[in-house]
């Protein structure tokens, strides 16, 4: 079988414009690509700013500042997302409050978040997870009535949408990520998208060294960093953001079409799609696992034989956040999350560029758990009828030297 997509996907356009960068001497993160890129990706979202960052990290760091909030504030993140939606929150000098996900979309559970607002609370950070938007229909009314600030982690969901409008210009800013993983990518790199003329301004003078937009180079009137993207990475992402739309259309057909197939298997539960996320990036697609379902094969067993069939997949996040050391009470504060812990348990997901195969290809996923299963039968039945113990079709089991370590 021919190898899965591969990712990073590039051609000669990004070629063409990294030699249009280093012939133009302007290297650095004053470069017009710059400029060129920001406005780009604010037109794609329809948002009036768009300030880019080093990566995704500092771009929420970054958001935080621009919030002004700081030491004695409290952040609420969801207890099942990657590292850095928590960790900016504290190198902002702020708490992690972690509450529990939506067992049916791993996102943020608006409940959750409304039951865990305290005197301290300044913000909310929903991670819109695997590309799907969290539900804004709930939770902006409630940061709304609560007066809190909204920072959607968009890390997983460029060119997701909620009732047609782009996630990332929902909340107060939106930030995002152009690592190596994501379905965009200049190997490092972040956004920040705001609708917001001052916020706007004081993000852009956090990653420019403090100074004013306006001001002289050698002022700072604020404390700031330097935190810029190069013109490298600009011209990749330039390139990377034609490619957004016709690769977000493949994955969601690529996502239906894996629905369709894999709900004839009872023990793989994909994430719900909500109708309202018009757009979903589908950076992971992801299953629910069940061993009562896929007759009693562990997760990671079940994992082992799909990896032997030449589907790579991930446990994913191996502990909700509360648990890390790094950000365990009292260094963050947190509430019951059993869905979290569930997640770790039972997820199971398939990278973003395995979506961007064809069907034929895409029909090796199913064909594999439904051998497994018939693999699993033969043996069970194997086990039950001792004359058949030992057979020649047992020694020559096809599967079995193939296992991956
Ligand atoms: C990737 C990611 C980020 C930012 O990561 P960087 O590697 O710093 O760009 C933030 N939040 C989530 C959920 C992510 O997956």
């Amino acid at each position: 079988m021919a190898g899965w997509p591969t990712w990073p996907q590039w051609d000669e356009r990004e070629l063409d414009g990294l030699r249009r960068v280093l012939e133009s001497g302007n290297w650095g993160g004053y470069s017009e690509t710059l400029g060129e890129f920001e406005r780009a990706f604010a037109a794609r979202h329809g948002a009036a700013h768009c300030v880019s960052a080093m990566n995704g990290t500092v771009s929420l760091v970054a958001a935080f500042a621009a919030c002004e909030i700081g030491p004695g504030d409290e952040v609420i993140v969801p207890a099942y997302t990657f590292f850095a939606t928590a960790s900016a929150v504290r190198l902002a000098g702020a708490t992690p409050v972690f509450v529990d996900i939506d067992p049916d979309t791993y996102n943020l559970d608006v409940a959750a978040a409304a039951a865990a607002i305290g005197e301290r609370t300044r913000a909310i950070v929903p991670v819109h997870f695997a590309g799907l938007p969290v539900d804004l229909d709930l939770l902006l009314p409630l940061a709304a009535k609560h007066d809190l600030v909204v920072i959607e982690d968009a890390a997983h969901a460029h060119g997701s949408s909620w009732r047609g409008r782009p996630v990332g210009t929902l909340g107060d800013i939106g930030s995002f990520s152009f690592q190596a993983n994501k379905n965009m990518t200049a190997g490092e790199g972040g956004a920040l998208l705001t609708n917001d003329d001052a916020l706007a301004e004081r993000l852009w003078s956090y990653v420019n060294q403090g100074r004013d937009s306006d001001g002289s180079w050698y002022e700072h009137p604020h404390l700031g960093s330097n935190l810029r993207l190069t013109g490298w990475q600009a011209a990749v992402l330039q390139v990377q953001l034609e490619r957004l739309d016709p690769q977000l259309e493949r994955r969601m057909a690529a996502a239906r079409y894996l629905r369709e197939e894999l709900a004839q298997f009872a023990g793989l539960r994909p994430l719900a799609w909500d109708e309202r996320a018009d757009n979903h990036a589908h950076h992971l697609f992801v299953l629910r696992y069940d061993a009562d379902g896929l007759d009693g094969l562990s997760r990671d067993d079940f994992r082992r034989e799909l990896e032997a069939r030449g589907i790579p997949s991930s446990a994913g996040y191996g502990m909700p956040l509360y648990r890390q050391q790094s950000l365990k009470p009292p260094l963050g504060r947190a509430t019951p999350c059993p869905a979290a812990e569930r997640a770790c348990k039972e997820a199971i997901w398939l990278s973003h560029n395995l979506l961007l195969a064809d069907e034929a290809q895409l029909a090796a996923i199913p064909e594999a758990v439904a051998d497994i299963l018939t693999d699993r039968r033969r043996l069970a039945l194997r086990a039950e009828s001792p004359r058949e113990a030992g057979s020649p079709r047992q020694a020559s089991s096809p599967r079995q030297g193939g296992v991956a370590a």
